[in-house]
């Protein structure tokens, strides 16, 4: 198993800096019965000029305070105290590049009403690119995304991830890699801890909000597809669609861009290294790591 840290580990809980493995949660808590809680995925690089940053910070902590408010789960914390917390986290732990995981979670309580307190958890670990660096193999899940009526679906919320653990082993068991949801009307939705991307003659397209977590990676590439004039529309689309395009791919803070090689076992048109899926994923890193970027050098 991973090791997600080690005895000199040092997190944030609650305004203070302790040694991971001497820190403890309750057993009777709400978020531990319940799946109540609420968390982020962050990346800190080691930037171009040296200097660790992390990626959209106050981008991952306005979405953090959003998802409890979705739930309501009290949130007593400002951005600047989170993200001073999330620095020194990195410093304690000496880390350059890591990924951060803020959570926030309920004391015990055995009923079903919402918290009215909550505590606050940010830790760090060195993690690769999660989904790996090669071209994917996909599914179409025999699971779809949760009903947007039956949950606050924006609300990245960890009860919700039980439908993606759920289609993501049933993607390995099968002998993919991933495999990929659709909403309640049989449209593509997004992959298990990722949106999705596809490029067809030309433009990129990707699901609109509605029935998907609303991805910071997902808004950086929309950014991207402006900054590089690349023609890009928000749309429903279906399986059956998505399996004629020249080139798709999946983004997320921990995957990063991620092409995808076929779907259902059919490979998409164009190879990767052609794909405009090619050029943002280029562009992505480069904004990541504060990196001047020139579309025109990477298709020379
Ligand atoms: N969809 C789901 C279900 C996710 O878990 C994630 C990862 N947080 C994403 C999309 C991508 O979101 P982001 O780019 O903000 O990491």
């Amino acid at each position: 198993m991973y090791s997600y840290y080690n005895d000199n580990t040092i997190l944030y809980i609650n305004g203070e800096y302790r040694k991971a493995a001497e820190s403890t949660t309750d057993l009777y808590g709400q978020s531990l019965h319940y799946g109540y809680a609420v968390f982020e995925g962050i990346r800190a690089y080691k930037t171009a000029s040296g200097e660790v940053k992390i990626f959209k910070a106050k981008e991952h902590y306005d979405r953090l305070r959003r998802s409890c408010e979705l739930i309501h789960i009290p949130f007593k914390w400002t951005n600047e105290e989170l993200i001073e917390a999330t620095y020194k986290v990195l410093e304690l732990n000496n880390m350059q590049e890591a990924y951060i995981r803020p959570l926030v979670f309920c004391p015990p309580n055995m009923t079903l009403k919402a918290a009215s307190e909550a505590h606050i958890l940010i830790c760090a670990w060195e993690w690769g690119a999660y989904l790996g660096e090669k071209l994917l193999k996909i599914m179409t899940s025999s699971f779809e995304r949760p009903n947007p009526k039956a949950f606050k679906i924006e609300s990245k919320s960890a009860g919700l991830y039980v439908n993606s653990i759920l289609a993501s082993q049933e993607a390995k068991d099968k002998g993919y890699d991933e495999g990929l949801l659709l909403d309640q009307a049989g449209y593509v939705a997004e992959g298990p801890g990722a949106n999705v991307f596809f490029e067809k003659d030309g433009k990129v397209f990707t699901p609109p909000l509605g029935s998907i977590l609303p991805g910071i990676t997902r808004a950086t590439v929309i950014e991207l597809c402006h900054e590089l004039n690349i023609p890009l529309e928000e749309k429903l689309f279906t399986i059956d669609e998505l399996k004629t395009a020249d080139a798709a791919w999946f983004c997320g803070t921990a995957a990063e861009v991620v092409g995808l090689d076929s779907l259902d076992g059919q490979p998409f048109g164009k190879p990767w290294a052609q794909s405009l899926g090619k050029v943002l994923q280029q562009a992505y890193k480069a904004k990541v790591l504060e990196k001047e970027f020139e579309r025109a050098e990477q298709l020379a």
